[in-house]
């Protein structure tokens, strides 16, 4: 095949990917994909339902049960996983073309950070699982105990649409990894590039029925999948509303495993002795702005200390034009469009109710870029917001930052804990005790010193409180995916 270059040149397979083949939803229905870039109609999509979802599940289970994947020695899953790696790196440009039209990044971003993440969190945990050892306890010489990790079985995937690549890649990596079968519900509003990832895991040798794709509406073809009573493990990311739906779902039905990586609402607290202005600005509003704020991790809560908060917004300010949105497929673009107008009406309602809260809003606030028939904010701060207000307590998800100050060490601390999510957090200082200190008394999965955009696949990733339950990335995220079985062995020694 070649690779188209141009997204004129994309076609669209809307599909869904069953026991290898590619399917319309049993129904018949198809519901549409709208481009956020200018509106436009992309594909129509297979609308799956329970039908479609029993159909996948029970493929999935066949190919679980007969081994044709759990059973192949670690070190085959590997060579395959490695191939599926290469080939999205292969359809990079394809692939990133399609993501940005989908949902309305810049499709440098697409290409540079989502494509080349996803390959290589594929690549990482497929050469990963021929190097993790089993373990003996230190028993008795009566005995020999075996503890041993064995793939859960059925892993049922749903992802949100923020980052379609690297959220399914997070966990069908090291699912398919530990010999799992998957059945992956992408969101409905980007759909597209998990079909192509699972066409791409087929020509790489996975066998069919170990992942599938099944496309739909939350309710309609996510629910069935929580509820199934033949899944055994049901790993999400999305929204803490329905985060907690998932779990319900678990408990209502076969008390499978549920995993979920849920929403943020992350402090990032500078001191006036922060080490490095210029840096900490850059760092709070790059990475607010970063992916149209659609990050369940953007430090959306920007608490500065009172003696150089002017300092600070007059350099934030300097840097909003940079961030102007543009037209995604152009690669001087940084910011794209929001993924569709469901979305850019939600965040233009919290930007009106933050200036009915009474914050002072200093840049942006409007829709931009109406005449290309897409869905795009323009980069919003705003200042003088109470962490008792909505902005500040509601994830927003887009490009809306809230400024909040603070005096001292103790205050800024209770401020920046008094958030129902938990998911990340930043303290500037150059004191390292103070850094530190603080680092340990906020409640994050995630601290980041003097820095927000560290980030590798080594290490965990996931919330405290109602930021989820459970860690992506690492080694940490084979516990999700894998059961602890023991063995014990008696024995009676001759000698
Ligand atoms: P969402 O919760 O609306 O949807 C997520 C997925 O769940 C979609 O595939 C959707 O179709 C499905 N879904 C919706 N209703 C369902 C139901 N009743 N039963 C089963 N499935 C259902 O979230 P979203 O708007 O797609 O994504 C944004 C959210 O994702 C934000 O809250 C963001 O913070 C969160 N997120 C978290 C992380 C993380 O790692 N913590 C990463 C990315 C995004």
């Amino acid at each position: 095949m070649t690779i188209p270059t141009t997204a004129s040149e994309l076609q669209f397979d809307g599909r869904a990917l069953i026991n290898g083949e590619r399917v319309w939803a049993q129904s018949g229905q198809a519901f549409d994909c709208i481009s956020p870039v200018d509106g436009r109609l992309l594909t129509p999509v297979a609308r799956c339902a329970e039908a479609d979802i029993n159909q996948a599940v029970a493929a999935a289970r066949a190919a679980f049960e007969d081994k044709r994947w759990c059973g192949l020695a670690p070190a085959q899953r590997k060579r395959i996983m490695v191939r599926f790696a290469d080939l999205l790196l292969a359809h990079a440009d394809e692939l990133a073309l399609t993501e940005t039209l989908d949902m309305g990044k810049p499709v440098k971003h697409a290409r540079n950070v989502d494509v080349n993440s996803a390959a290589n969190c594929i690549r990482w945990y497929g050469e990963a699982v021929d190097k993790v050892y089993d373990e003996i306890a230190p028993t008795a010489s009566t005995a020999l105990a075996l503890i041993q990790r064995e793939p859960v079985g059925v892993v049922g995937v749903i992802v949100p649409w923020n980052y379609p690549m690297i959220m399914a890649s997070w966990k069908i990596a090291p699912a398919l990894a530990a010999g799992n079968s998957v059945v992956l519900k992408p969101s409905e509003k980007s759909p597209l590039t998990a079909l192509r990832m699972a066409d791409l895991a087929l020509e790489a040798g996975v066998p069919p029925g170990v992942f599938n794709v099944v496309t739909g509406l939350g309710p309609e073809a996510g629910s069935p999948l929580a509820l199934h009573m033949d899944v055994d493990c049901i790993a999400f990311t999305g929204s803490t509303r329905v985060g907690k739906q998932i779990h319900v779902m678990a408990g209502q039905s076969n008390l499978k495993r549920a995993w979920t990586e849920l929403g943020g609402k992350s402090p990032n607290i500078v001191f006036a002795d922060c080490p490095d202005l210029d840096r900490a600005v850059e760092a709070a509003v790059g990475s607010i702005f970063f992916n149209q704020g659609e990050s369940c991790n953007a430090p959306s809560r920007l608490f500065v200390q009172d003696s150089i908060k002017a300092q600070f917004l007059a350099k934030a300010l300097a840097l909003v034009p940079a961030y102007a949105p543009g037209n995604p497929l152009d690669q001087a673009t940084v910011m794209g469009a929001i993924v569709d107008k469901t979305q850019m009406d939600t965040v233009l309602r919290y930007i009106e109710r933050g200036q009915k809260d009474g914050a002072a809003l200093l840049a942006g606030g409007e829709q931009a870029r109406r005449e290309t028939g897409g869905f795009y904010v323009q980069p919003t701060i705003f200042d003088g917001v109470k962490n008792h207000m909505t902005i500040a307590r509601e994830e927003i998800f887009g490009p809306v930052l809230s400024v909040l100050s603070f005096t001292d060490t103790a205050d800024v601390v209770r401020q920046a804990n008094d958030s129902v999510y938990g998911l990340q957090a930043a303290v500037w200082s150059r004191d390292i005790n103070k850094a530190l200190g603080v680092a340990r008394a906020l409640r994050a999965g995630t601290v980041h010193v003097n820095q927000y955009d560290e980030d590798d696949i080594t290490v965990p990733f996931g919330g405290f409180k109602q930021s989820g339950v459970g860690r992506d990335k690492s080694l940490h995220a084979f516990d999700k995916y894998t059961e602890t079985k023991t063995t014990w062995i008696r024995i009676d020694s001759p000698i």
